[in-house]
């Protein structure tokens, strides 16, 4: 047997109790050849990721990903998406997939029911009603009884390939269990819990798996619980602990009143736990959501947190995720910090309260969000998420050169209104510009669009942004009291500029809810997620210079165009190149691929300032 599978039991056996001298030199020995041992370990290491199907070729084909350190240690089962219904758990196995395993293996299958989580339904969809729920359909009291129907037979048959020590499901309840009252002969909610069979060996790390859970919340009535009374028979952690010897626990959060992010975050710190606990991974990695770049894929980061509608970023996760090669991940305003942001090539704020938005993130978030467009990230704001990027109040991020049409009015018997309110939903016209339609080529040059109190905008004319450029404008309006009549018609209704290295897009109407229009949405993220220009450059002492590539697939390009031209100035990587030659070349080189670039070198130091084209 493994160590790491004996490690509590041998704890206080005896095993180091002479004293003396004579324990000190045994120690000493053990301690070099343990090191020997990690030494060889580590020296060995082939960290290797493959990926398969899971009932391949039927309607419930689903993917699986395998983390092999290369190094002994224990594998470790993490499932996802078992309810179609259950979102986060799902999200968060797919999220946990990128950790960086240093021992043992990782296995995970982030969309057990893959069918009910595109009809987001909890059962599998068409299948009969007593055998309809894919955590009811692995094997009860005989193993030989087998799974039942193709998707539990096919993630069973795998998971007594991979022999896994350790699994871990991740589900979802409907409310919470501390505060939830069901009524009489309903079954109270597992929501916010972690269930497992209770065990000497697991009780102390179950708990402080609910103390990472619980570090993120506030409210007592949302509080995490220990149900040591086992899952259910018939369920995959019951079958697994039953007939395979495998430790396991099903986590649950609740999707009752929380978004996503939250959720997705709870399940992340459990996970996080009981890796490190295994020695897994070696820090925190409760911030990495998706694969280190370079990566093809278009990574954007969906915020889902306080003062958003759940009905845009539902609209958007659906239009993203169905984007091919782009994937969403929703963060929170415990997401908005550099490790989490920096992962992403876009950011988007969705309809709701941009004053909201604002406040939920804080000041700190705020910077943050600001630093990731400042250094090449790109911004697409949408209505609640336009008011947020503009320039206009004590709270918005200042990444556009916006100001909004608002202020207060008295209106005649009606009292003192603010005049960015509008009234309720409307249909408006909106016109694409030439450069509207170039960005755009699928969207008819005029089309009606829903709105909801956008954004009116006008430039700010602030000295420290650049100007924006119109993509689309409104040629009709919605307005509800006097003085707002004649204020909307040829106003911007889509603007993008630069923020330093960065790309910002402000759409004040709602193209996300028009079937025709989702298109202005993805290209509007394709072009955010396109080169930034390199930072400005400094060096002394010669003809050398520093260069900070963005990386991703667009940093990669612009690294090609500067390697063929110049000889060999930049590794592939980009951080730091030297160049012998002269500056012309790189010039030259840079031309075709940044329009305006200014290049001084002096005799002992060299600064180049690429600015937007
Ligand atoms: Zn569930």
């Amino acid at each position: 047997m493994p160590f790491w599978k004996h490690a509590a039991a041998r704890e206080g056996s005896g095993i180091f109790c002479r004293v003396g001298l004579k324990r000190a030199a045994h120690e000493i020995l053990l301690a070099a050849l343990s090191w020997l041992l990690v030494w060889c370990a580590v020296a060995e290491a082939d960290p290797t990721a493959t990926s398969g199907l899971l009932a391949e070729g039927t309607r419930w084909e689903t993917p699986f990903y395998v983390s092999n350190s290369g190094v002994d240690g224990p594998t470790l089962l993490v499932v996802g998406g078992v309810h179609g219904n259950e979102p986060a758990g799902s999200r968060a196995a797919e999220q946990i997939r990128h950790w960086p395993v240093l021992k043992g293996r990782l296995v995970v299958v982030p969309k057990a029911n893959v069918a009910g989580l595109a009809a987001k339904t909890r059962f599998l969809p068409g299948e009969p009603e007593d055998r309809r729920d894919l955590n009811r359909n692995f094997p009860g009291d005989r193993r030989e009884d087998g799974a039942r129907g193709r998707p539990a037979q096919a993630l069973w048959q795998f998971v007594e390939e991979q022999q896994p020590d350790w699994v871990l499901d991740l589900h979802e309840g409907y409310e919470f269990h501390v505060s939830h009252q069901p009524p009489k002969s309903k079954e109270k909610s597992v929501g916010s819990s972690v269930i497992y069979l209770k065990d000497p060996c697991l009780d102390p790390i179950a708990r402080r798996m609910q103390e990472a859970a619980n570090g993120l919340v506030s409210d007592p009535a949302r509080r995490f619980v220990l149900l040591d009374r086992g899952p259910k028979k018939t369920s995959l952690v019951s079958a697994c602990t039953r007939h395979l010897g495998v430790r396991g626990m099903i986590l649950e959060t609740t999707f009752s009143r929380q978004p996503v992010s939250l959720r997705t975050r709870q399940h992340r710190a459990m996970v996080n736990v009981l890796m490190r606990h295994l020695g897994m991974i070696d820090r925190d990695c409760v911030d990495v959501l998706t694969p280190s770049r370079p990566c093809e894929t278009t990574l954007v980061a969906l915020y889902d947190g306080p003062g958003t509608s759940a009905g845009s970023v539902g609209r958007l996760t659906g239009i993203v995720d169905r984007a091919p090669g782009m994937v969403s991940n929703h963060l929170g305003p415990a997401d908005m910090r550099p490790a989490v942001l920096k992962r992403f090539d876009v950011i988007v704020f969705p309809g709701g309260s941009g004053s909201k938005q604002a406040r939920a993130i804080g000041p700190e978030g705020r910077k943050h969000v600001r630093s990731f467009v400042r250094q090449g990230g790109g911004y697409l704001g949408i209505c609640a998420g336009a008011y947020l990027c503009s320039a206009h109040y004590s709270w918005s991020l200042d990444l556009i050169d916006t100001a909004v049409f608002t202020g207060w009015r008295e209106i005649e018997g009606v009292g003192r209104k603010s005049m960015w309110y509008r009234g309720g939903s409307a249909v408006v016209k909106m016109q694409l510009t030439d450069e509207g339609k170039k960005l755009f080529p699928d969207v008819p040059e005029r089309v009606e669009v829903k709105y909801q109190n956008g954004p009116i905008v006008s430039p700010k004319q602030d000295p420290e942004l650049s100007p924006y450029r119109v993509l689309a404008y409104f040629r009709s309006e919605n307005a509800l009291y006097e003085p707002q009549r004649g204020t909307m018609i040829d106003t911007p209704a889509i603007v993008a500029g630069r923020f330093q290295r960065g790309r910002v897009i402000s759409i004040s109407p709602h193209p996300e809810a028009v079937p025709g229009l989702h298109s202005i949405i993805t290209r509007s993220i394709r072009w955010l997620a396109g080169p930034s220009p390199p930072a400005s450059y400094e060096h002394c002492g010669g003809p050398c210079f520093v260069v900070e590539w963005k990386y991703g697939r667009a940093a990669r390009h612009t690294d090609r165009a500067v390697g063929s031209a110049v000889a060999a100035p930049l590794p592939p990587s980009g951080r730091v190149g030297r160049a012998a030659r002269g500056y012309g070349a790189l010039e030259r080189s840079l031309a075709p691929v940044q329009r305006q670039l200014s290049l001084c070198a002096g005799a002992s130091s060299a600064r180049a300032v690429v600015g937007p084209d």
